[in-house]
């Protein structure tokens, strides 16, 4: 049944939930569509969510699925480039390392990536997979069996993703400023998305993946969800997104997008009410 409808796109005009994690798996070949919709901008400037919603929230079995998974990117969030690269610090934590919009990734991070168990084209970094792995178990376990939609990205797929968006807008008349500005609302800039880092994980369950086409809230009044928010932090995961926390990790509300951060630091923020942006400041 396709539910990507009325409810997601209501949001999406509302501005208030484009956040990127949806649809965006590593085997997407990504999407075109925005210049098929009928609502898209012509000569307009003025922003519509309305053009890319269609990929924003498509699984990528669907075809299109390619959108805002990107980067857990919020439409209200400016474009600008950021000032500093983050991952500079020999000594840095790799569990820990904070990837966001002002924080991007370095040029030249790179990381090894190993598919996660019982997935081909699901990547994760080779460090951190083995707890992944035995999440997915322990939720198997318990009866309550998770789906991974979207794991690591890399960022020349994110460039590419960006640069087609950038290329949309420019098709509809924008000027490079504005097309990038607009391409930066859907499609976080290269570097900026914890998907890049092979650290982030977009879970659904398996029941919600087979009923429904979008991620969406939704998604924490399932049991699987209760499991994953109890248990996640036994396996060095925490829910990187909460709903109280918006302002600081400036992405809306996510259930579905876990990071791994290592036990030690899973405990610390989650008995503490603290994001990964408090830690690291
Ligand atoms: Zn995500």
């Amino acid at each position: 049944m396709k539910k990507m409808g009325a409810s997601f796109l209501a949001l999406a005009v509302a501005g208030a939930l484009l956040t990127g994690c949806w649809g965006m798996g590593d085997s997407s070949s990504g999407s075109s569509s925005g210049g098929t919709s009928s609502s898209a901008p012509s000569s307009s400037m003025t922003p519509s969510p309305t053009p890319d919603a269609g990929e924003d929230g498509i699984y990528p079995e669907d075809g299109d699925g390619a959108g805002a998974d990107e980067g857990d990117r919020m439409p209200g969030q400016s474009s600008s480039q950021p000032a500093k690269a983050a991952a500079a610090q020999p000594d840095a934590d790799w569990r820990t390392l904070l990837v966001n919009a002002e924080h991007p990734l370095g040029s030249d991070f790179s990381v090894e990536t190993v598919p996660v168990e019982g997935y081909d084209d699901r990547l994760f970094d080779a460090r951190a997979v083995e707890d992944l792995n035995r999440m997915l178990k322990g939720a198997a376990d318990a009866g309550l069996p998770l789906y991974l939609v979207s794991t690591y990205r890399s960022v020349e797929r994110q460039t590419a993703l960006y640069r087609r968006k950038v290329n949309y807008y420019l098709g509809q008349g924008y000027t490079q400023e504005l097309a990038e500005q607009q391409a930066a609302r859907w499609v976080a800039a290269p570097g900026t998305s914890e998907h890049n880092l092979g650290l982030a994980a977009d879970i659904v369950s398996a029941d919600w993946y087979q009923n429904n086409d979008d991620l969406t809230g939704a998604f924490e009044e399932t049991p699987e969800f209760a499991w994953l928010s109890q248990h996640c932090v036994e396996y060095g995961f925490v829910l990187r997104y909460p709903a109280d926390k918006t302002a600081l990790t400036g992405v809306e509300y996510e259930p579905w997008h876990a990071r791994y951060v290592g036990v030690e630091a899973a405990r610390y923020l989650t008995e503490n009410g603290l994001c990964l942006e408090e830690l690291n400041t």
